[in-house]
């Protein structure tokens, strides 16, 4: 099997990177490229869009992106449950953007799997300021350590809130209680309550994800 296998020709007969599916930047003259580059953008950020990944039981277990999703689908460990309307292209041929997949096995997935990260803790505090209860842009937020770090206050889902610099500067090296501030609601441990509902907060834009997620 040579590259002609993936090479596609347009009407006059010259070799089309788009008709094959595929951006190939640099390959063409001005004209081509900027076209290109967007489809590929496009084509980057839709690969990065969220999947939902039910377990063989079809209970909800995590979230990936589609290209990952779509690597799984390949391999033959999971299938597509939920479909976008929407098609990448590889060089040989269409494939459905996946919406919501499914493994294929049965695969034990341990409680506290998922990873504490800055994101996920912004998440669960919905980009709210734990002390002054206002709502920020991501940037715009950092992680505070309730029990100073100092103090042996740990890294974990208890401990860590999202917090606005401004009240992060006010509490500094304190507790809330030393610095005045309130909390707006004690920091949840991970629970399979959190992971639903950061799935369903990660998920909210795509209605496929509803009837696994039960709202
Ligand atoms: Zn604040």
């Amino acid at each position: 099997m040579g590259a002609n296998r993936h090479m596609s020709v347009d009407s006059r007969g010259r070799y089309t990177p788009e008709a094959a599916g595929e951006a190939m930047p640099g390959s063409e003259g001005p004209a081509g490229s900027r076209s290109h580059n967007l489809l590929s953008t496009r084509r980057a950020s839709l690969m990065q869009e969220p999947v939902l990944v039910l377990n063989a039981t079809y209970e909800p277990i995590n979230v990936t992106a589609v290209r990952r999703a779509m690597v799984l689908m390949l391999k033959g460990v999971a299938q597509a449950e939920e479909m976008h309307n929407t098609e990448v292209h590889s060089a040989a041929q269409a494939h459905r953007v996946p919406s919501v997949i499914r493994l294929l096995a049965y695969r034990h997935i341990p409680q506290q799997s998922r990873a504490l990260s800055r994101k996920n803790i912004l998440l669960r505090d919905r980009n709210t300021c734990q002390f002054c209860v206002r709502v920020f842009p991501s940037s715009e937020l950092t992680l505070d350590h309730v029990v100073p770090r100092s103090r042996g206050g740990r890294s974990s889902w208890e401990n860590l809130v999202a917090c606005c610099y401004r009240c992060n500067n006010t509490k500094g090296d304190r507790t809330p209680e030393e610095a005045g501030l309130k909390l707006a609601r004690r920091p949840r441990p991970f629970t399979l309550h959190t992971s639903r509902q950061l799935m369903r907060l990660i998920g909210h834009r795509d209605e496929r994800w509803r009837k696994y997620l039960f709202y």
